[in-house]
């Protein structure tokens, strides 16, 4: 999947603008990468709406590629999407934990509470489910491989009473992590008894943990456990797994919560703090969009601060000068070296770089600095007109800018290269021009 919305992308390489079938294209993709992570059709449908009309109103700003801004645009989307992680100030608190029978609680519990120990706090898991055969004896064992106090009562019945007694004994804990008993269904004593706990110990928080391979069914669990307790955070468990937890995106949006924790195996230490990027790569099976976004962000803010109004249109009318040029190369500078920016889409950085003639990469990296170099060492005559550059003005721009003629001859033959490209664009009409850049 993730191939396919690549391989769409890759076709919009060389393009400075988009048209309406490039963005339903990607569109598509999207939708069937997000779909198949088990993300809410509405969910799905909203997003998708909104990368539309972004990615055919915005312009892509100069020295970015329509490739680099329909794929920020993407990024800024997801992470409105999913929002940010769940704040939690490492601070003395209680957290208390809700979710079904399976979906990951007593572990998470553990897990978290290992967290909280390598921030420096002193953690207690407190465990009141009564509900299911031996889930003490886990409970225990778990805190234990945690290294992390732990209260709870084998032969005990009352869960609030346990919660109550628990809350007591820990006393000297600075995080409390409330393991709570879950059901098959959310039935109603799961639900009054979870109640009657969150009165108890008076969370600061309650976390919803949810099996990453939750689909439709994370709707109505959000909604209960949002209407009894509150529900701050949600939890995705089993990310280990082939499930990219695109369910649990529905209760955060039920609950109007966010993202906490994701737990990615069976150890203690198998959990990580939310963070957007990597989830949303994930979602969409695609390497690391967040450095790239935030690369084309940096270039775009740069070039406006810079040069307010530069837009490479406007080298399409009246002479393409070696100002011209500067301008263009200062904006791929500041996307950083082109194999970086190439690098960090997969399956793109190996196979389009060997389709490059080696001068190209030339050109980006060593010799585009010499190529700066020389001309900050230029009059404004010479970058405004570069053919009054003659022999004896190239000896002293090669001696001034510390480069050799020779690299200064490279920098004027490139550019009246670009120059005669240009001219060519200029002789074509309006419609000529639209149907070479789309190719
Ligand atoms: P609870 O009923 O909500 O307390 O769920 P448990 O914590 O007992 O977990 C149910 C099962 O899922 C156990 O076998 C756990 O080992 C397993 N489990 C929990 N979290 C993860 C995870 O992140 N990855 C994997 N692979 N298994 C997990
Ligand atoms: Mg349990």
């Amino acid at each position: 999947l993730g191939t396919s919305l690549r391989s769409s992308l890759d076709t919009l390489q060389g393009k400075t603008r988009l048209d309406e079938d490039d963005v339903e294209e990607i569109v598509k993709e999207i939708q069937r990468s997000l779909l198949s992570a088990d993300v809410d059709v509405s969910l799905v449908m909203e997003l998708s709406d909104s990368i539309e009309t972004r990615a055919l109103e915005e312009e892509p700003p100069g020295g970015t590629t329509a490739r680099d801004h329909v794929l920020k645009i993407v990024y800024e989307e997801m992470v409105e999407l999913v929002g940010d992680s769940t704040a939690l100030p490492l601070e003395p608190q209680t957290i208390l934990l809700a979710g079904l029978q399976g979906s990951g609680k007593t572990t998470s519990a553990a897990k978290m509470a290992w967290w909280f120990s390598t921030k420096g706090l002193r953690p207690a898991v407190i465990q009141t489910d009564t509900f299911r055969p031996g889930a003490y004896d886990q409970a225990e064992q778990m805190a234990e491989r945690a290294e992390v106090d732990f209260y709870g009562d084998p032969d005990g019945d009352d869960p609030v009473e346990i919660a109550r007694e628990g809350m007591e004994a820990t006393a000297d804990a600075d995080v409390r992590i409330v393991d709570t008993a879950g059901r098959h269904a959310l039935e109603d004593d799961l639900i009054a008894e979870i109640e009657e706990i969150e009165r108890e110990v008076d969370p600061d928080r309650s976390l919803l943990v949810l099996d990453a391979a939750i689909g439709q069914g994370a709707k109505d669990q959000a909604r209960q456990f949002e209407e009894s307790i509150g529900i701050d955070g949600v939890v995705i468990t089993k990310l280990d797994g082939t499930a990219k937890g695109g369910g649990a995106l529905t209760a955060v949006n039920e609950t109007g919560s966010s993202i906490a924790f994701l737990g990615s195996g069976e150890t203690v230490q198998d959990i990580e703090r939310f963070e957007p990027s990597g989830f949303i790569s994930r979602l969409l099976g695609m390497g690391d969009l967040k450095q790239l976004s935030e690369r084309v962000e940096r270039a775009m803010q740069e070039t406006q601060e810079e040069d307010d109004d530069w837009d490479p249109e406007d080298m399409l009318e009246g002479s393409f000068t070696l100002k011209d040029m500067k301008k263009q190369m200062d904006a791929m500078n500041r996307m950083g070296p082109l194999d970086q920016v190439m690098d960090m889409i997969p399956g793109l950085g190996g196979g389009m770089m060997d389709q490059l003639p080696d001068d190209a990469m030339d050109v980006t990296q060593d010799r585009m600095r010499k190529f700066e170099r020389i001309m900050d060492s230029m009059t404004d005559e010479e970058l405004e007109n570069p053919r009054v550059v003659g022999q004896e003005r190239t000896r002293r721009i090669a001696r001034g800018s510390g480069t050799d003629e020779e690299t200064v001859r490279q920098l004027l033959e490139q550019h009246s290269m670009m120059e005669r490209t240009i001219e060519q664009f200029q002789g074509m009409g309006e419609g000529d021009m639209q149907r070479m850049m789309k190719k």
